[in-house]
Parts: C-alpha cells; sequence; structure tokens
C-alpha cells in the first residue's frame, strides 16, 4: 500500500517503471481523445466539478486511462470525497501513477499522471481515508470505466476476416473488432495498410471475460490456429500487413505471450517469428470489414477456400473452447 511518504520519494527521487511506455503526438491523441479529454488529459485541464456521474459511482469495476487503457484504479478503493470529482485511496498498480511537483495557480500540489501515457490525471493529497490517508482526485474525463469481467487482447496472425472468425467462436468472448495496430500512421485505411508502408498489422482487438477465458488460452488459440513460423505470411496472404503479432497490455501478458512462444517452439521444431511489441493503440477498421466472414460466408470464395477450412481445422484442435452448441456439433 502506498502512502503519502512514497507519493513524495516517488516524485523526488523518480517514478517506478511502467509495464509499458506510450508516446504520441498531439495529432494522434486528437484522433482518439474528445476535445474536452484531449484538453484534460494532454494541456493539464480540469474539469468542473460534479460535472460527472462518475462520483456517485460505486459498482464493481476498474478504472482505466483513457489515453492508453492501463488500468489505474480499482472501484474497491473509490470513494465519496464530496469534492465533486471521483476519489480513490490507493492506485491499482504500484507503477500504474506518475507523480510530479505542481507550483502552479500559486499552489503546492501533487499532480498525477499515467506512468504509461503521461495523460494528465488530477492531484493526490494526504488527506484521504485510513489506512493510506491518500486522496486521489482524479478528473473523470480521463478514465474509463470497464466491468471487472472485461479485458482486451490484441493480436494479428494474417488476414484479419479468418482471425476475427474463429474468435467470434469462442467461449468467453464477448466481442471481436478487426483493425490495425503495430504501425506508425494515424488512423490508416484498409488500402494504406495493403500497400505495406503504415507498418501496420492486420490484428483484432479481442473483449472477453477473464473469469471464463485466460488471456494464455486466447493466446494458445491464437498460436494454434495461424502458422507462426512464416514471416510476413500466412498461405497465399503475403506482406508486412499478414505478420504475426502479439501486443501486450503488461508485464505478465508479454510473460505469458514468451512462455507460449517457447512452448510452440518446442512443439512445432521450429522458430516462432511472432513479433512481441507493447500496445499502443488500436484503429478499428472499416465498417465492411467488421464480421466479415458472417456477412459475407456465400458471397467471397475466399470464405469457403480459406476461411471455413481454418474454423474446422481451429474446431478440430480446440473443442474445448467452443462458444456454441453448433460449432460443437461440427466436429467431426
Ligand atoms: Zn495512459
Amino acid at each position: 500500500m502506498l502512502r503519502w511518504i512514497d507519493v513524495l520519494k516517488f516524485a523526488a527521487y523518480g517514478n517506478p517503471n511502467p509495464d509499458r511506455k506510450v508516446q504520441k503526438s498531439d495529432e494522434e491523441w486528437e484522433t482518439i481523445l474528445t476535445p474536452e479529454q484531449f484538453r484534460v488529459t494532454r494541456q493539464h485541464g480540469t474539469e468542473r466539478p460534479f460535472s460527472s456521474q462518475m462520483c456517485e459511482l460505486f459498482e464493481p469495476g476498474k478504472y482505466e486511462c483513457v489515453g492508453c487503457g492501463t488500468v489505474l484504479f480499482d472501484s474497491d478503493e473509490k470513494f465519496d470525497s464530496g469534492t465533486g470529482w471521483p476519489s480513490f485511496t490507493q492506485p491499482a498498480q504500484e507503477n500504474a501513477i506518475a507523480y510530479r511537483k505542481d507550483d502552479s495557480l500559486g499552489m503546492s500540489r501533487m499532480e498525477t499522471l499515467c506512468n504509461t501515457c503521461g495523460s494528465h490525471l488530477g492531484h493526490v493529497f494526504p488527506d484521504g481515508p485510513e489506512p493510506s490517508q491518500l486522496r486521489y482526485c482524479i478528473n473523470a474525463v480521463a478514465l474509463k470505466k470497464v466491468a471487472s469481467n472485461e479485458a482486451k487482447a490484441t493480436f494479428g496472425g494474417g488476414c484479419f476476416w479468418c482471425t476475427e472468425a474463429v474468435f467470434q467462436r469462442i467461449k468467453g468472448v464477448q466481442q471481436v473488432r478487426s483493425g490495425y495496430s503495430g504501425g506508425h500512421v494515424v488512423n490508416p485505411t484498409y488500402r494504406e495498410v495493403c500497400s505495406g508502408r503504415t507498418d501496420h498489422a492486420e490484428v483484432i482487438e479481442v473483449t472477453y471475460d477473464p473469469e471464463l477465458v485466460s488471456y494464455e488460452d486466447i493466446l494458445r488459440v491464437h498460436l494454434g490456429t495461424h502458422d507462426p513460423t512464416t514471416l510476413n505470411r500466412q498461405g497465399g496472404d503475403r506482406g508486412t500487413q499478414y505478420r504475426s503479432i502479439i501486443l501486450y497490455r503488461n508485464e505478465d501478458e508479454k510473460q505469458s505471450a514468451l512462455n507460449l512462444i517457447k512452448e510452440y517452439e518446442n512443439a512445432l521444431g521450429k522458430v516462432v517469428v511472432t513479433e512481441l511489441k507493447p500496445f499502443e493503440v488500436f484503429y478499428p477498421a472499416e465498417s465492411e470489414h467488421q464480421n466479415y466472414f458472417n456477412g459475407n460466408a456465400d458471397r467471397n470464395p475466399y470464405c469457403s477456400a480459406v476461411i471455413e477450412p481454418k474454423l474446422a481445422k481451429f474446431r478440430q484442435a480446440f473443442p474445448e473452447f467452443l462458444n456454441s452448441p453448433a460449432d460443437t456439433a461440427l466436429i467431426g
């Protein structure tokens, strides 16, 4: 548990290292944040007190950084301070928040920032409830509330029409979105990504319930349903946008990925070329690429030639992860 003395030490001698670092230009931030989120988190603004219903929200869940998705606070540490800003007594992790002395506006305060992406969050004061006596006074617009049974994973294994179709059929998966990540162009189009000049990979963002399916099992299915040993290529699809990639959100995810890659290398007797990279941003693909297989299975021959055999292989290899009885019935 952190106390005021720890906060003072972090501010004076340096903050703990975050699990990953996210850096973006203002132009990039403006594409993913609303004007008010940008003003508060990137320009050190303050929202009006009592301007958000988040103050009165005490349902279980986690509070993520609106900029980078890092979990900053847990509902267990939230309390009603009466100040008009969401208040917490502890961060979710010691290294989630960075601290900086702030002498602006003629006051001596301790600023709190997201340690991953540098977003301004608010301030912390030594007048909170026991046992920590800390009061993190946070702008609601800097936070995103997520249910405790909701986590996200981002990875790519070739054409996202294929990988999306596989993960839509897994127990515990709530949503799958196709998109782009891992490159440098802001908000790219499908055409730009296909040119190979954006460095982005076709990826999927999987929202899942960690109580029903673990991150490790999701990666297990990922590595088991594409070929992680062919560089920039899946079957007939060639190009860096089809590379095998895992974008981890924290140190635990990175370790899980490293362990599984080793496991697959031993099983396959080949080097796994999957790129392992800290997650920075996910750009959703155009709407015609979402839910592609389900909507186009009988229209595009690629679906029957490539995606259907892939799904059949998946059903055979991972029957324990299948979502619906219809999919289970297709085995054998
Ligand atoms: Zn952040």
